[in-house]
């Protein structure tokens, strides 16, 4: 049973590297930015309350973003295993992921931080900006997406890390490197 999850600061390519580990460990990859950008597309009442804390770089509120989760991870595809991306970012979203975990018997193998540094997410993150034009992409919001990262959900890292969890991997070069460099430090865990 694999039950992972992937931590880094936006633009560390977590999203990117979850598709490929999950897949390679055969687990779907669960993705909360993937889930509200999703709602807010089809306009459903999550996505119209959800877009205007993403807007402007803010986390949406943990009770949505935990009740969303504890339904998604019901769902059949997730019973084998999972991979959250992006999920948890608060203590409150820590605590509500271990109870939802130990009703079900179940603990989190590994918890993987990408580690990028700040001058290289600045300059990704402009880049896509430009490229995509994803609307929480401006350079302001960008600024408070990491300083939300930075005070919210960095310090998670040392949770995990204190139960022997945490598996640290350089996010930097080529997309398929980064890859293969989680999988070997999952592995090499032998957990
Ligand atoms: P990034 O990692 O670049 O911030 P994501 O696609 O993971 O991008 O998330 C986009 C936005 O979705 C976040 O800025 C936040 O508003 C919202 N979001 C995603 N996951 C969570 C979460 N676990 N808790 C609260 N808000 C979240």
């Amino acid at each position: 049973m694999t039950r992972l999850l992937i931590m880094g600061p936006p633009g560390s390519g977590k999203g990117t590297q979850a598709e490929l580990v999950a897949e390679y460990f055969g687990v779907p990859a669960i993705s909360t930015g993937n889930i509200f950008r999703a709602n807010v597309s089809e306009g459903t009442p999550l996505g119209i309350e959800a877009k205007r804390y993403m807007d402007a770089g803010d986390y949406v509120p943990d009770e949505v973003t935990n009740n969303m989760v504890r339904d998604r991870l019901s769902q059949p595809d997730a019973a084998g295993g999972f991979l959250l991306d992006g999920y948890p970012r608060t203590t409150a979203q820590v605590d509500f992921l271990d109870s939802v975990l130990s009703e079900q018997n179940a603990s989190l193998e590994h918890a993987i931080e990408l580690v990028v540094h700040e001058d290289e997410i600045v300059s990704r993150l402009l880049k896509r900006a430009a490229d995509e034009g994803r609307t929480d992409d401006s350079e302001e919001v960008i600024r408070n997406r990491l300083r939300v990262y930075n005070e919210q959900t960095a310090p998670l890292t040392a949770l995990y890390a204190e139960r022997g969890v945490l598996v640290r991997v350089d996010g930097t070069g080529p997309i398929e490197e980064v890859a293969v460099r989680v999988e070997k430090a999952i592995t090499a865990d032998g957990r």
